[in-house]
């Protein structure tokens, strides 16, 4: 076994609901679970229907993704040529590392941030560098740059970042792209958040920008997401990774999510307003302080209490959100944004729970 696979630390996958449910003795229905940012309105009745009239899953998925890469050609006014589909973004992550990482590259990560990147670069045995973000969680450019090195082959930026909820801005991405390392923006929350940088990518080919239907549109358990690159490192993209990395049924279901932009308007609309809602509730409980947000949910500082104390106390009674503890998001929780309904009983709990130390 590799010596860089034997001093991960093991790993502690999420419960399912079901096993939840049975562990906290609450109906599966009765579960309130705003842990992993998932829409909470699921797919599109067209989805839906899509996948229940398709008649072809005995047959493999197309390895080259044409017809859903001509979706998104459309829909992100990029050309299909530099558009590549993974199985979640969370596999474009690691076929890029896979790409570019050789044993002892580096890559800079701008900590409190996704933990995809660190992990995969890990596992191609790179040295991961970490330069923290300020306290309003902006980044520090000038850290960033230095921290770049001729040995540096990617920098990963989330925008909206997760778990902070905040956007990079469009000239540190440039002054990041002037170092000439390859700079991957992942924008999964990009249809919350409403801005990108994907008209970037055309003229610059160190630029590669991430999205996924995971999020707006309730696809997380299907697995797709997608890639904005360069030509040239789709080519190669396209020869690592394994033939039909997305299954038929994702293939189906992203396409006519795409289809139906109704229901995206709506759904995404109403989380955007009830992320408002939300964030006016915490905020006039006193312990309880809400960061802005660009994307589907809220990280918040715990002015009292302990952010796994909360946790644990909020998971007994079925409502399930993450905590943070560590440099720099200390004592933190973050909250994905819910239906009106799942605001209620979340508020009322924390109006009830008395933090302590
Ligand atoms: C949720 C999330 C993803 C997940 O992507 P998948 O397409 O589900 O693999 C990627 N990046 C960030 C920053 C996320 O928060």
């Amino acid at each position: 076994m590799r010596q860089v696979v034997l001093d991960l630390a093991e790993y502690h996958p999420i419960e399912p609901l079901e096993v939840l449910s049975a562990r906290i003795g609450v109906p599966v229905e009765a579960i309130v679970k705003l842990d992993a940012n998932e829409n909470p309105y699921g797919p599109s009745p067209a989805v839906r229907a899509a996948l229940a009239s398709f008649e072809r899953y005995h047959i493999y998925p197309d390895p080259g993704h044409r017809s859903l890469r001509q979706r998104l050609a459309a829909y992100t006014g990029a050309d299909p040529a530099t558009i590549v589909v993974g199985n979640g973004s969370d596999e474009l992550i690691d076929l890029l590392c896979r790409l570019v990482l050789d044993p002892g590259d580096e890559v800079v990560i701008c900590p409190p941030t996704f933990g995809m990147y660190q992990f995969s670069a890990g596992l191609c045995d790179s040295r991961v560098v970490a330069v923290h973000r300020r306290a309003d969680f902006a980044l520090d450019l000038p850290a960033t740059l230095s921290a770049i090195t001729p040995r540096t082959k990617i920098v990963f930026l989330a925008s909206p970042n997760n778990p902070t909820g905040n956007t990079a801005g469009r000239d540190e991405v440039l002054a990041l792209l002037a170092t000439g390392a390859l700079v991957v923006v992942d924008e999964a929350y990009y249809e919350f958040a409403g801005r990108t940088l994907a008209d970037l990518v055309p003229a610059h080919p160190g630029l590669v920008v991430l999205r996924t239907f995971s999020k707006w549109a309730g696809l997380a358990g299907l697995r797709v997401g997608y890639g904005l690159v360069d030509p040239a490192l789709a080519v190669q993209l396209w020869k690592i990774k394994p033939p039909y990395n997305v299954n038929v049924a994702a293939l189906v279901a992203a396409e006519a999510a795409l289809a139906d932009a109704d229901h995206r308007q709506r759904t995404v609309g109403a989380i955007l307003a009830e992320r408002e809602r939300l964030a006016a509730l915490l905020a006039e409980i006193d312990w309880i302080r809400p960061y802005p947000s660009e994307a589907n949910f809220l990280l918040c500082r715990l002015l009292r209490g302990s952010g796994r104390a909360l946790r644990d106390a909020l998971a007994a009674g079925g409502i399930f959100l993450r905590f943070f503890d560590q440099p720099g998001i200390q004592d933190a929780i973050r909250v994905s944004v819910g239906t009106p309904a799942q605001t209620d009983r979340l508020i009322e709990a924390l109006r009830s729970h008395e933090p302590i130390k």
